[in-house]
């Protein structure tokens, strides 16, 4: 008691004299800067409002720039001989501020889906461009969301800290585009946690390579290698899993996606725990393919900021998405974004088990999804809508999450 006592003392001295907090307000807070993110913060400030964009890291994107995604799915219909645009909204204006830079153009990978691959530096520039051209946006980053209060099912504040200081603010509504619904949570909103198999993977590229692997033949030549090595038990078993990522200026680099087990359940450490062994991973297979392929004699690792999860917590809205909607091709009247991307399900392997929706249709993501079922102020968007386990392995593509986006914003604007 004495101890809890004396560090209470300590805590109270430092928030007088050096953390005390200080209060922003604000019409719209939109807490992650991911694609659902940077959607809804443009959605916000085209409808007036004053936004403030709390994110984490110091940059722009989410998974889509930290994790190295490389490219943007869900932006157009299936099939055909050229890309065909769903979204009508947000997603196609940021598609189209990609595709006006140089080499890059959407290519067709099999069962005919169309991707728009992406340089990941690229993808930063256009997302830190959309943003600074809304004058009512002001991004803060290194800012990190770690408690909300509620009075009657309204949020009434929200604490951060920000770089090295201690900031509330008010806002009038909250989006939630954390990917983890990490706001809504703490504001004893209502949640549900992924419960199918929905394995993470770590991208890295091996730069320097005197190949890009665009032959089909140069691509299983080196799989032959690795699944030998793994059989030599010189890989992981995993690394059998591995698979090549289409990127963009070939020839530069080769960019491949390591599937990875999570369990976090286990541990309230474990993500940390996956990244440390994930690195050291990472190392081996780099040496690998240095020592072992001679086309990548001279190249180097570069690794993804963070791993990436699929699937983690989501928010509880008026309406959530199904499989039903997803393979059915529901549309709605109160349509928030078009998806055609089909269910990805990872679980153990490289190859993801896939349910395509029909050829050229696409289902609607309705706004009930975005609107928090039981907190009065509060919306979310991309990874952490309201969605059963199958239909957000469709809906948390980069496109829907950034159309998502950008409708939540544009609700909790007006709502305010
Ligand atoms: C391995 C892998 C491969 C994928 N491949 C593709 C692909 O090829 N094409 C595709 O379209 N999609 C792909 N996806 C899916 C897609 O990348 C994501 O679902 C999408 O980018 C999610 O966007 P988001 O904005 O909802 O979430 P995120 O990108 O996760 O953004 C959430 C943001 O919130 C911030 N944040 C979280 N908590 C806090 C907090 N408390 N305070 C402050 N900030 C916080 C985070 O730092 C992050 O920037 C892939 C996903 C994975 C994991």
């Amino acid at each position: 008691m004495a101890k809890y006592s004396q560090l209470w003392k300590t805590y109270e001295a430092v928030n007088k004299f050096d953390m005390k907090s200080e209060i922003r307000k604000c019409d719209v807070l939109v807490v992650g800067a991911g694609a659902a993110g940077i959607g809804a913060a443009v959605g916000a400030a085209r409808q007036g409002a004053h936004v403030l964009v709390i994110e984490k890291y110091g940059f722009p994107g989410g998974l889509a720039t930290a994790g190295l995604v490389g490219m943007i799915c869900g932006l157009y219909q299936r099939g055909g001989d050229n890309a065909r645009y769903i979204s009508n909204g947000f997603a196609k204006e940021f598609a189209e501020r990609l595709t006006a830079l140089p080499e890059i153009f959407p290519c067709k990978l099999l069962e005919g889906l169309w991707v728009l691959p992406y340089d990941l530096a690229d993808f930063g520039q256009v997302a830190n461009t959309v943003v600074c051209q809304e004058k009512t946006i002001e991004p803060v980053y290194h800012g990190v969301v770690a408690g909300v209060n509620t009075e009657a099912e309204h949020v009434s504040n929200v604490h951060t800290l920000v770089w090295n200081r201690n900031i509330t603010f008010e806002p009038t509504s909250v989006v939630d585009c954390t990917g983890e619904a990490t706001v809504i949570a703490l504001a004893g909103g209502a949640t549900v946690k992924n419960t199918i198999d929905q394995n993470p993977a770590i991208l890295f590229d091996m730069t320097g390579a005197t190949t890009n692997l665009c032959k089909q033949s140069d691509r299983l030549a080196v799989m032959r290698k690795i699944v030998n090595a793994v059989e030599q038990k010189r890989l992981p078993e995993i690394c059998r899993g591995i698979s090549f990522v289409p990127t963009v200026r070939g020839g530069q680099y080769v960019r491949l996606k390591l599937p990875l087990k999570f369990n976090e359940a286990r541990h309230w450490n474990s993500l940390s725990h996956l990244e440390t062994e994930t690195r050291l991973m990472a190392n081996t297979l780099s040496r690998f393919f240095v020592e072992g392929v001679p086309m990548f004699k001279h190249a180097r690792l570069r690794l993804a900021s963070q791993v990436g999860i699929r699937a983690g917590r989501r928010a509880v809205g008026k309406s959530t998405l199904t499989e039903k909607d997803v393979l059915e091709c529901r549309k709605y009247d109160d349509t928030a974004a078009r998806n055609a991307w089909p269910i990805e399900i990872w679980s153990d392997g490289g190859s993801p088990e896939i349910k395509h929706l029909p050829e050229g249709d696409y289902y609607d993501i309705p706004m009930g999804c975005l609107i928090s079922e039981n907190l009065e102020n509060m919306y979310m968007a991309g990874r952490c809508l309201s969605a059963t386990d199958e239909a957000i392995a469709s809906a948390r593509v980069i496109s829907a999450a950034l159309d998502t986006g950008y409708a939540a914003g544009a609700a909790a604007a007006k709502s305010g």
